[in-house]
Protein backbone atom coordinates (compact mmCIF):
# COMPACT_ATOMS: atom_id res chain seq x y z
CA UNK A 1 0.00 0.00 0.00
CA UNK A 2 1.46 3.87 -1.10
CA UNK A 3 0.08 6.86 0.35
CA UNK A 4 0.67 10.41 -1.28
CA UNK A 5 0.05 13.51 0.08
CA UNK A 6 -1.22 16.22 -2.68
CA UNK A 7 -2.70 19.64 -3.13
CA UNK A 8 -6.01 20.29 -4.86
CA UNK A 9 -5.37 22.22 -7.74
CA UNK A 10 -8.74 22.31 -9.01
CA UNK A 11 -10.09 25.87 -7.08
CA UNK A 12 -8.26 28.35 -4.76
CA UNK A 13 -9.03 26.26 -1.49
CA UNK A 14 -6.55 24.19 -1.89
CA UNK A 15 -7.69 21.09 0.06
CA UNK A 16 -4.88 18.75 0.91
CA UNK A 17 -5.82 15.25 -0.02
CA UNK A 18 -4.28 12.28 1.24
CA UNK A 19 -4.47 9.21 -1.58
CA UNK A 20 -4.00 5.75 -0.58
CA UNK A 21 -3.40 3.17 -3.77
CA UNK A 22 -3.45 -0.55 -2.70
CA UNK A 23 -3.33 -1.90 -5.92
CA UNK A 24 -6.21 -1.32 -7.73
CA UNK A 25 -7.79 -0.14 -4.73
CA UNK A 26 -7.51 4.21 -5.00
CA UNK A 27 -8.83 6.57 -1.79
CA UNK A 28 -9.03 9.95 -1.64
CA UNK A 29 -9.85 11.97 1.88
CA UNK A 30 -9.38 15.61 2.58
CA UNK A 31 -11.32 16.96 -0.20
CA UNK A 32 -13.77 19.34 0.54
CA UNK A 33 -15.78 18.48 -2.72
CA UNK A 34 -16.00 15.69 -5.19
CA UNK A 35 -13.65 17.44 -7.95
CA UNK A 36 -11.07 17.03 -5.14
CA UNK A 37 -11.48 12.96 -5.19
CA UNK A 38 -11.63 13.06 -9.01
CA UNK A 39 -8.37 14.83 -9.11
CA UNK A 40 -6.59 13.00 -6.05
CA UNK A 41 -7.17 9.93 -8.74
CA UNK A 42 -6.34 11.04 -11.57
CA UNK A 43 -2.97 12.54 -10.45
CA UNK A 44 -1.53 9.26 -9.12
CA UNK A 45 -2.99 7.32 -12.17
CA UNK A 46 -2.49 10.02 -14.89
CA UNK A 47 -1.60 13.31 -14.48
CA UNK A 48 -2.72 15.69 -17.01
CA UNK A 49 -1.97 19.73 -17.05
CA UNK A 50 -3.59 22.51 -19.35
CA UNK A 51 -0.33 24.31 -20.23
CA UNK A 52 -0.55 28.48 -21.07
CA UNK A 53 2.15 30.53 -22.39
CA UNK A 54 3.03 33.48 -24.81
CA UNK A 55 3.87 33.05 -28.38
CA UNK A 56 6.15 35.58 -30.72
CA UNK A 57 3.65 37.58 -32.93
CA UNK A 58 5.57 38.96 -36.22
CA UNK A 59 4.29 42.59 -37.25
CA UNK A 60 1.25 42.71 -34.52
CA UNK A 61 0.81 45.42 -32.50
CA UNK A 62 1.27 43.96 -29.49
CA UNK A 63 4.68 41.65 -29.17
CA UNK A 64 3.80 38.22 -28.03
CA UNK A 65 -0.02 36.67 -27.75
CA UNK A 66 -1.26 34.66 -24.95
CA UNK A 67 -1.69 31.06 -25.94
CA UNK A 68 -2.96 27.39 -24.17
CA UNK A 69 -3.69 24.05 -25.31
CA UNK A 70 -6.86 22.91 -26.22
CA UNK A 71 -6.81 20.11 -24.00
CA UNK A 72 -5.13 18.85 -21.34
CA UNK A 73 -2.07 17.18 -22.09
CA UNK A 74 0.32 14.43 -20.03
CA UNK A 75 2.28 16.25 -17.30
CA UNK A 76 5.69 14.28 -18.54
CA UNK A 77 5.44 16.06 -21.95
CA UNK A 78 5.39 19.59 -20.75
CA UNK A 79 8.57 20.40 -21.18
CA UNK A 80 8.19 19.12 -24.92
CA UNK A 81 5.31 20.96 -25.58
CA UNK A 82 7.23 24.42 -23.96
CA UNK A 83 9.64 24.03 -26.70
CA UNK A 84 7.60 23.66 -29.27
CA UNK A 85 5.97 26.56 -28.10
CA UNK A 86 9.44 28.75 -27.50
CA UNK A 87 10.54 28.27 -31.08
CA UNK A 88 6.76 29.32 -32.51
CA UNK A 89 6.38 32.42 -34.52
CA UNK A 90 3.30 33.78 -35.95
CA UNK A 91 2.37 36.60 -38.29
CA UNK A 92 -0.52 39.06 -37.24
CA UNK A 93 -3.22 39.49 -37.47
CA UNK A 94 -3.71 36.39 -34.64
CA UNK A 95 -7.74 35.62 -33.81
CA UNK A 96 -8.80 34.60 -30.54
CA UNK A 97 -9.15 31.04 -30.94
CA UNK A 98 -7.27 30.21 -33.42
CA UNK A 99 -5.17 27.40 -34.36
CA UNK A 100 -1.65 28.34 -33.89
CA UNK A 101 0.45 24.85 -33.76
CA UNK A 102 -1.96 21.71 -34.45
CA UNK A 103 -0.82 18.73 -32.59
CA UNK A 104 1.85 20.05 -30.62
CA UNK A 105 4.84 17.78 -30.01
CA UNK A 106 2.86 14.60 -31.58
CA UNK A 107 0.39 15.28 -27.98
CA UNK A 108 -3.01 15.73 -30.46
CA UNK A 109 -3.69 18.56 -28.78
CA UNK A 110 -3.41 22.38 -30.26
CA UNK A 111 -1.92 25.39 -29.34
CA UNK A 112 -4.82 28.30 -29.53
CA UNK A 113 -4.73 31.71 -29.39
CA UNK A 114 -6.10 33.25 -26.17
CA UNK A 115 -6.08 36.73 -27.34
CA UNK A 116 -6.52 38.81 -31.02
CA UNK A 117 -3.98 40.65 -31.54
CA UNK A 118 -4.07 43.27 -35.05
CA UNK A 119 -1.61 43.95 -37.34
CA UNK A 120 1.13 47.19 -36.39
CA UNK A 121 0.21 50.16 -37.83
CA UNK A 122 2.97 51.73 -39.99
S1 LIG B 1 -11.41 19.41 -3.05
FE1 LIG B 1 -12.96 20.75 -3.96
S2 LIG B 1 -12.99 22.54 -2.59
FE2 LIG B 1 -11.06 21.45 -2.18
S3 LIG B 1 -9.52 22.44 -3.56
FE3 LIG B 1 -10.37 20.65 -4.64
S4 LIG B 1 -12.03 21.51 -5.87
FE4 LIG B 1 -11.56 23.00 -4.29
Amino acid sequence: METRELICIQCPMGCPLTVTIDGDDIRVTGNTCPRGAVYGKKEVTDPTRTVTSTVCVQGGEIPRVSVKTSADIPKGRIREVMAAIRALRVNAPVRIGQVLLPDVAGTGVDIIATKTVGEKNV
